[in-house]
């Protein structure tokens, strides 16, 4: 997206509307103050003995805990890694390692995964792996059984993301994860969009690995954990040292791993009175822009994340929507963060049933307790307006207007 022509037209001072909290977030007080120690006097490396160590050797101690705690983990269940994508690789690359030992070469995933997943797949599929990628019905949800019907008795994994980015739609883990259990198979979960956002406990889920990043709950970026059920060793991501239980070497990032646990202490303790004020901001949000006509909402109506909002409008490019809300003040997205540069409409979209050419008119808007009633209002008021706009200057919606087309969305 960054092209230099557009930040000129960013008046420095004017007021921004922040609304692609899917994307990632802003840091948290809480988790900036509870980090600033850690890069200023406590700065030991917690593998020395001395007590600068012991110090920073504490304070990941603690921060392992607490995460644990948050989720409902062993503290021995968790491992550090350098955010979502390496958690999801890790979970993966395990999986297809304990596989590989019995004979079991074959992996159940589904079409709207994040490409952390999607693409390990296929890097595992090189290495002789057969993949199946369940589909998904209208509102991005995979179906239990589906999953029961797709095991078969070399299957290593099922993979299966908590909740989606793009669309928000939360999935029957609970329901994937007993089939799994019931079928001897492993089961990993992508919570990146959940974990601090809805209740997460890996013993109720019953996942066998759940991937987390701090920077989905206001915690810093480059952070996140895998965790890993007791009883499964997870593969050598990083030959090195010993931390981590020597899966991964490098010396730790303290205060980002700090930053984290204090971030989803804070989100977690606050995870019921968030989730209703973002849900009531979410359908109020949902219900104005759904007033724009030929627009549809993508991803399920109840079962959403609390932030999430992503419709498609008839008649528009995404882009060009995304690049005028910009210049208007307001952050959102289209699609995924990663469709920058390719021509190819979210794959998520797509597997939901979104024709092209309607896929490509999409936006995202993902709010976060930071968002206020007032925004909502904003966006309310400028989406119909620019959409107005970019309708009247597309020549697909002239001949819509006129029935040289047909109406996809109603
Ligand atoms: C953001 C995200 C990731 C990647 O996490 P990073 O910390 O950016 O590597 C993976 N999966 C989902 C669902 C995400 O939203």
């Amino acid at each position: 997206m960054y092209s230099p022509e557009a930040m000129i037209l960013l008046k420095s001072g004017d007021r921004m509307i922040y609304a692609d909290n899917a994307a990632t977030t802003k840091l948290s007080r809480t988790a900036l103050e509870a980090m600033l120690p850690f890069m200023e006097e406590s700065f030991g490396n917690p593998s020395s003995l001395h007590t600068a160590g012991q110090e920073a050797a504490a304070a990941l101690f603690n921060a392992r805990k607490d995460i644990a705690d948050c989720i409902g983990a062993d503290v021995k269940e968790v491992y550090f890694t350098s955010g979502g994508s390496e958690a999801d690789n890790q979970a993966l690359f395990t999986a297809a390692e304990l596989g590989e030992r019995k004979g079991k070469k074959h992996i159940v995933s589904d079409k709207i995964e994040h490409h952390a997943v999607l693409h390990t797949l296929k890097k595992l599929e090189k290495r002789g792996f057969e993949v199946t990628l369940l589909d998904v019905d209208g509102e991005g949800f995979v179906n239990p059984e589906d999953v029961r019907a797709a095991i078969r008795p070399d299957t290593a994994l099922v993979t299966v993301m908590t909740a989606n980015n793009e669309i928000g739609t939360v999935m029957p883990i609970k329901e994937i994860a007993a089939v799994c259990r019931e079928r001897g198979v492993l089961f990993h979960t992508d919570a990146v969009q959940a974990v601090g956002h809805i209740p997460v406990d890996v013993n109720e889920l019953g996942c066998d690995m759940l991937s987390l990043a701090a920077h989905k709950f206001h915690g810093p970026k480059g952070t996140g954990a895998l965790y890993v059920r007791k009883g499964i060793t997870p593969s050598v991501l990083i030959e090195g040292g010993a931390q981590e239980r020597g899966r991964r070497g490098g010396t730790e990032n303290i205060p980002a791993i700090v930053g984290m646990a204090a971030a989803l202490k804070e989100a977690t303790a606050a995870i019921e009175k968030n989730g209703a004020e973002l849900t009531k901001m979410r359908n109020r949000l949902i219900e104005g822009l759904s007033k724009i006509p030929h627009s549809v909402l993508n991803g399920a109506a109840e079962k959403r994340l609390p932030g999430n909002v992503n419709m498609c409008f008839e008649g528009i490019e995404g882009e060009s929507l995304l690049l005028l809300l910009d210049i208007k003040g307001i952050c959102g997205s289209s699609g995924s963060a990663c469709t920058s540069g390719s021509l190819d409409p979210s794959h998520v979209l797509l597997a939901i049933g979104r024709p092209h050419e309607v896929a490509h008119g999409s936006l995202r808007l993902t709010l976060s307790a930071y968002n206020t009633d007032e925004e909502v209002e904003t966006i309310i008021k400028t989406v119909p307006e620019v959409v107005d706009y970019l309708r009247n200057i597309s020549p697909v919606w002239q001949d819509l207007r006129e029935g040289k087309r047909k109406y996809v969305i109603q």
